[in-house]
């Protein structure tokens, strides 16, 4: 039966103390605030507490104080293009990557076999643990007030005339029919926009699983002309542990050493060796049929809203993919707790069905099913009616975060609260917008992809959205962002605080430092000092050039090219497999052991090292694109016939949009920047060939561009496998 060793008791950390409740559920909250956030979710904290970091005053209104740091789902964070994110908000001085590290109970580094551009960073937590820490973190944020309260109306007055808008948000109206004055407010509501339960055939109106709708603040929207459509999501039933046979099951144990989510981190709060373990089973023909046989049970499964394409429900698996095996990875909730998170099991069916696919299932024969899973389904925000600011276009000083704008996901709604959080308090000082570039960020991608593409499903990150993926690795994200996040705002008010220390490095306000005023003292002078030790470290290790046979000498443990002429310098050294900064550093102490010594340093040193061409190559693709913007497509092109490394889906949308320029593709939501630079490349491919053809139609000797095709397939291969999908990974994150 159970792998008592696995699942063994543990000393838990002190239950943080909650601290200091700003204004509870009864005392009513002061009349004006900066900032006023709606949603204790994911996305409302991080606004919230990004907000008062930059000094704004600001209030947190949400249905109920317990709930927040809740967990609505798997209490699991990060995953692949997920960790990204999450190191992103961490670099921000957002909370959630902090939090994690101090509640994880199963680190693991997804994508491993792959470059650490794409490693997924992810952590299976302790649910208590998250929730506790979490609501401390908030319940002691300086100049951050959170009262329980549902808000049913928002107030509404003249617009500023140098805006777009029709009207200007001022408050807002709760249940009890008392206001509060605010001079920006941000809207983060989840699932909550006329949310309907369904389980079986039965449905009820909840925001989730015995939380109220949101129908007041949904009716607002409708008249304010705001474009709402349906989406829908589920979660799976959960089952108790003690009652599952993990014998013959496969492990999945944890990473030792865990890898961290926040850059302040220097360690997770849990010993390797005290992780808990995941196992893996699978559904089966038996599951198959129960469900097959019961669709006209299910009514969730039967409308047509659009459900998360990267993690559907069951039923979805076996209606689209039939006769396979489907995995179910048996997650654990806590160290204390004896509830099972069978992941990959998010199903509708009434009740008594579940419990009959549970039991079908290996390991499961004899579970006891604790809660059935449901599905929710909701309205959400057209996000093309937000700014890059994530402002709404149609009401000034209202802003968007999180699921209510169409994405799923902890992470990706963390993302969007932090940036929605540091505008509105810029808004309020009249500051420009905090705006995160494609270019700078996965949180600039998940931002821009949905103002400008929109979604019509729940919208998950995935690296292959990312253009620029060699150089927005998680390893640099604090370098990335951290010193746009500056330290001004949060200065202002820490000033007034015990324990104040003022800076020893005030960078100069024309470095851009000022722009959002929400990253701490300790983390901006740590990044900077990390950012700083990398450019030494990397001309310490370009300046040193010696012979390849002099490299072979000093080095024999690393196999060198030996066609190699010209010398070598250590950074290309170190750009092989076998090479670290500890060997180069036994081999030429002077300078580099004291690179070598610090670990986070040599470690992020390989990864510049390793990244150096790719991020160069990937610029030079991007510039090709850029540059062949406005090229005509042909237009009897045959998607389906070129012979262009293209998958099924893009040759697919290719086919149904005929885009008649390059620059119109890079606009079809789903197609990939590798296949964008493949498509171009075969356009300009043949293009030349038949410009060469006819400047000699008379002879037929001649083999058109030979080196560029070559070239060109080998690049188009090298693309092509940048590109792939990371969905074949056996452990993908998959919030139902
Ligand atoms: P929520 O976390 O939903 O928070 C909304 C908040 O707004 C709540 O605190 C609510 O009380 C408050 N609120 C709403 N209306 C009002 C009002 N009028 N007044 C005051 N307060 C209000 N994601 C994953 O990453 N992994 C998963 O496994 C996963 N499974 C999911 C399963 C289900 C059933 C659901 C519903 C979602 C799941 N998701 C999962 C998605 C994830 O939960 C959401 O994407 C994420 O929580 C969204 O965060 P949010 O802050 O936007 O909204």
């Amino acid at each position: 039966m159970l792998c008592r060793s696995r699942w063994r008791r543990l000393a838990l950390p002190p239950a943080p103390s909650p601290g200091p409740r700003r204004a509870g559920s009864g005392a009513a909250p002061a009349a004006g605030y900066e900032v006023v956030v709606i949603g204790g979710g994911h996305a409302g904290t991080e606004a919230a507490a990004a907000a008062a970091r930059g000094g704004a005053r600001t209030l947190l209104l949400t249905h109920k104080i317990g709930t927040i740091g809740q967990l609505s789902c798997n209490p699991s964070f990060g995953g692949i293009g997920k960790g990204h994110l999450v190191r992103e908000v961490d670099a921000l001085d957002g909370l959630c990557g902090r939090v994690c590290d101090l509640a994880g109970v199963h680190y693991k580094v997804l994508n491993r076999c792959k470059g650490p551009a794409v490693w997924g960073l992810r952590a299976q937590v302790d649910r208590g643990l998250y929730r506790d820490n979490m609501r401390k973190e908030i319940l002691n944020t300086p100049l951050l007030t959170v009262h329980e309260a549902s808000v049913e109306d928002l107030l509404l007055t003249e617009p500023e005339p140098d805006h777009p808008g029709k009207c200007r948000v001022r408050g807002v109206v709760l249940g009890d029919g008392s206001t509060v004055h605010a001079g920006s407010v941000i809207l983060t509501t989840g699932t909550f926009l006329r949310g309907m339960i369904h389980v079986g055939l039965e449905k009820h109106p909840a925001g989730r699983l015995g939380d109220q709708p949101s129908i007041g603040l949904a009716q607002t929207l409708e008249r304010l002309g705001f474009a709402v459509g349906r989406l829908k999501t589920g979660t799976p039933p959960r089952l108790a542990k003690d009652t599952i046979d993990f014998s013959g099951l496969e492990e999945r144990t944890a990473d030792n050493p865990p890898v961290p989510f926040s850059f302040l981190s220097k360690a997770v709060w849990i010993k390797p060796e005290d992780q808990l373990s995941c196992y893996l089973t699978y559904t089966n023909p038996k599951a198959q049929q129960i469900v097959q046989d019961n669709l006209h049970l299910n009514n969730h499964v039967r409308e047509t809203t659009k459900g998360p394409r990267y993690c559907p429900s069951l039923e979805a698996k076996v209606l689209r993919f039939p006769n396979r095996e489907h995995q179910v990875w048996l997650e654990p909730e806590g160290l204390e707790s004896n509830v099972i998170y069978p992941q990959g099991l998010s199903m509708t069916l009434p009740p008594e069905l579940q419990e009959q696919v549970i039991k079908s299932i290996r390991g499961l024969e004899k579970a006891k099913m604790l809660q059935p899973g449901y599905g929710v389904q909701y309205d959400y925000l057209d996000p093309r009616q937000l700014t890059a600011s994530l402002e709404s276009r149609l009401v000034q000083r209202l802003f968007f975060a999180g699921q209510i704008n169409g994405t799923t996901g902890y992470e990706e709604a963390a993302a969007q609260g932090v940036i929605a959080g540091i505008n509105a308090c810029l808004r309020v000082r009249g500051k420009p917008p905090f705006i995160v570039s494609r270019t700078e960020g996965y949180i600039g991608v998940l931002i821009d992809d949905l103002t400008t593409l929109g979604t019509n499903e729940p919208y998950r990150m995935f690296t292959s959205r990312v253009e620029f993926r060699m150089s927005l690795r998680p390893d640099n994200a604090d370098a990335r962002l951290t010193h746009r996040g500056s330290f001004l705002g949060w200065l202002l008010q820490s000033a007034a605080l015990p324990g104040f220390r003022p800076l020893s490095h005030v960078p100069p306000a024309s470095a851009g430092f000022e722009e959002a005023g929400c990253v701490s003292q300790q983390r901006y002078e740590q990044a900077v000092e990390m950012k700083a030790a990398l450019e030494d470290g990397i001309a310490a290790l370009k300046s040193l050039q010696l012979s390849v046979s002099k490299w072979s000498q000093l080095i024999p443990e690393v196999h060198l090219s030996s066609n190699r002429r010209s010398p070598m310098s250590a950074f290309d050294v170190l750009q092989y497999p076998e090479a670290n900064m500890e060997i180069l550093a036994r081999a030429i102490p002077e300078p580099l052991r004291k690179f070598a010594q610090w670990r986070e340093l040599s470690e992020r040193l390989k990864i510049e090292a390793a990244y150096e061409w790719c991020v160069v190559n990937q610029q030079q693709e991007i510039e090709e694109v850029r540059r062949d913007e406005a090229l005509q497509l042909p237009e009897d092109l045959d998607y389906f016939a070129i012979d262009a490394s293209l998958s099924t889906e893009v040759r697919e949308k290719l086919s149904s949009n005929r885009p008649q320029t390059i620059g119109a593709v890079s606009r079809i939501p789903g197609i990939t920047p590798a296949a964008i630079v493949n498509l171009l490349r075969f356009v300009k491919n043949k293009q030349q060939k038949a410009e060469k053809l006819k400047a000699f139609p008379q002879t037929d000797k001649y083999l058109p561009g030979k080196t560029y095709s070559e070239k060109a397939a080998s690049q188009t291969q090298i693309s092509a496998e940048l590109s792939e999908e990371e969905l074949e990974s056996t452990f993908v994150k998959t919030p139902v």
